[in-house]
């Protein structure tokens, strides 16, 4: 953790929080606004293209949020002085990937488990 400017880091995510909120808050008002319309629409050709910008929108809703979980979990890491060690394993993360993910909660190996695990489950036969 040594090579890590803590309180810089903490300030550039709180901003990044700030951002995210912002985006959040746009996003809800476009979809907000997009439910009022879809009322309002009376072609049916219009409605499914309409369905897609509007799934499209929650999609991109979807991420902000988790980005911004993400985010507060690392705010709250950096303030509780937890900041850099794996939420599994303990150990630290290692700043090299800080430095790539400044939000990363778990190691790299532990990362990498997980996203076996992750793989497995989506890649598991459907038939
Ligand atoms: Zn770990």
């Amino acid at each position: 953790m040594a090579n890590i400017d803590q309180s810089a880091l903490l300030i550039a995510l709180q901003n990044q929080l700030k951002s995210l909120e912002q985006e959040i808050e746009h996003d809800r008002e476009s979809l907000a606004r997009d439910g009022v319309t879809e009322r309002g629409g009376n072609d049916l050709g219009d409605e499914s293209s309409h369905e897609l910008q509007t799934i499209l929108g929650v999609d991109k809703a979807e991420r902000d949020v988790n980005e911004l979980i993400h985010v507060e979990a690392a705010i709250k890491r950096l303030q509780q002085g937890t900041y850099g060690k794996c939420i599994d394993c303990d150990d630290d993360i290692g700043s090299s990937r800080l430095q790539v993910n400044p939000v990363a909660e778990r190691c790299i190996d532990c990362q990498e488990k997980l996203e076996n695990k992750q793989d497995q489950r989506d890649s598991s036969p459907s038939l």
